[in-house]
């Protein structure tokens, strides 16, 4: 999922302190799921929006509101029902969410209410990990299914580096060396001799190279 955290209550009230009635958008998907933008988010952001503006004698107030998603059109279509009175959008989705909303909606004025961060997993109470970079060319089938890219500080595509002493990475001894552990279930499985296939240059154009990446399926295109 995307993983995201609310920004500091002061950056998001810079941006809408001058408006009188702003709403505050949640989302159900993965900002709701990592508790950053679901109904109780939106509803806490609410009020402390309220309660600054009560403080500094400002005439607004804000609404809460929350979709099952915010980046999708068919999820969105609701949204003008909800912008009537409102003269600008607080997203507390990802900023896929926000971008979604600023493309269908162009004379919106809407506002990250979040910083999305990574793609991961939940690991532990309250804990995210990032997993994947969406690089567009997979090739974890080599690595035991974990990912250098996302979680080797050099996103070595063959490692070790060398650096590490031990288990731990020598750029951030807080995680382990991916490297090490790729090689460790490497042994176990016996396909160690894997390894010495060198994985060659990744094609990073489909990461970064002709802008905004898109993906199109002909099997549901009508
Ligand atoms: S190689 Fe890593 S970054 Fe690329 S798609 Fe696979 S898991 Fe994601
Ligand atoms: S110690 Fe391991 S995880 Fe850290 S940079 Fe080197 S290869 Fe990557």
């Amino acid at each position: 999922m995307v993983i995201t955290e609310l920004k500091p209550i002061e950056k998001i009230w810079q941006n809408i302190a001058d408006f009188r009635k702003v709403l505050v958008l949640g989302c159900r998907g993965c900002s709701g799921i990592c508790s950053t933008g679901g109904d109780r988010e939106v509803k806490l952001l609410v009020s402390a929006l309220n309660l600054i503006a009560e403080k500094e004698g400002k005439n607004f107030i804000a609404l809460g509101q929350t979709l099952i998603r915010q980046c999708d059109p068919v999820a969105l279509k609701v949204l003008p029902e909800f912008l009537k009175e409102v003269e600008a959008v607080v997203s507390l989705a990802c900023g896929v969410g926000v971008n979604l909303i600023a493309d269908l909606y162009p004379d919106l004025k809407v506002y990250p209410g979040t910083d999305t961060l990574f793609i991961g997993a939940h690991v532990g109470f309250g804990v995210w990990e990032e997993k994947c970079r969406a690089c567009g060319d997979c090739f974890i089938d080599k690595t035991a299914g974990l990912c250098p890219i996302a979680r080797c500080p050099k996103g070595l595509l063959n490692g070790p580096c060398g650096g590490s002493q031990t288990e731990r990475c020598e750029v951030n001894p807080e995680i382990p060396c991916v490297w090490y552990e790729i090689i460790i279930r490497l042994e176990k499985r016996g396909e160690l001799a894997s390894l010495d296939e060198i994985i060659g240059p990744k094609d990073w154009r489909l990461t970064f190279g002709e802008g905004p990446r898109k993906r199109q399926r002909e099997d549901l295109t009508f």
